[in-house]
């Protein structure tokens, strides 16, 4: 039986996304990403006034505050660990100090040895050698991640619309990119879990899709 809460980190470009909703739909757990509940927080109404105000600023493109994100990813959480599901978080954790957060919440309601991290491991050059070949439909965003089964694709596998690479997508972005959520950015949050005795699993991020997904299954 697997951990009830999966934490899944990686650089960029490791394919932790795609990986999360595969498995997701494998175990019945439900697939947490925080743009996904910031998403739905913006297309929904919401009565609480300081949600409406990180709304409204994340409407003019400043990034949601850490306690609005706890506050959505932590109530998720709750409501399906309390249902007896189980939870993938992907990419929710971005630095040490939301860590240490999510770390309090779990002790606080006694998970914690339900809580595994999945690090997919992907080298820098790796990932910008995947990133700068990936491409997104200019219908409907999907992005087609660089990988042996997508590479030749010609059109969005969702709505058939035209696949391009986004003009940001290029060496020096990428670059900063992960110098900010590449792997030696993430070490010292797996360094806290992993002295906070919360274990970490590694995969090889560099196999197939459904290699790597097998390789999950085995560690989880
Ligand atoms: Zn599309």
């Amino acid at each position: 039986m697997a951990n009830k809460i999966l934490v899944f980190m990686g650089p960029p470009g490791s394919g932790k996304g795609t990986q999360a909703k595969r498995l997701g739909a494998f175990l019945n757990f439900q697939h947490i990403s925080s743009g996904d509940l910031v998403r739905r927080l913006l297309a929904g109404d919401t009565v609480d006034p300081e949600e409406k105000k990180e709304v409204e600023k994340s409407r003019q493109g400043i990034l949601v505050a850490d306690w609005l994100i706890y506050k959505l990813v932590f109530k998720e959480i709750e409501k399906k660990l309390l249902s007896g599901r189980g939870v993938i978080l992907d990419g929710v954790i971005r630095n040490l100090e939301q860590a240490k957060e999510f770390f309090k919440f779990f002790t606080e309601k006694k998970w914690l040895e339900e809580v595994k991290i999945v690090w997919i491991a992907l080298s820098d050059a790796e990932a910008v050698e995947r990133l700068i070949k990936r491409r997104v439909c200019v219908k409907c965003n999907e992005i087609a991640a660089y990988s042996l089964e997508t590479k030749d694709l010609s059109v969005c596998p969702k709505c058939g619309g035209e696949l391009i690479i986004r003009p940001d997508d290029n060496v020096a972005t990428l670059k900063k990119r992960l110098e900010i959520q590449g792997t030696a950015a993430q070490q010292p949050i797996l360094e806290f879990f992993r002295n906070s005795g919360v274990p970490v699993v590694e995969v090889d991020g560099r196999s197939a899709i459904e290699k790597v997904l097998e390789d999950i299954k085995q560690v989880i």
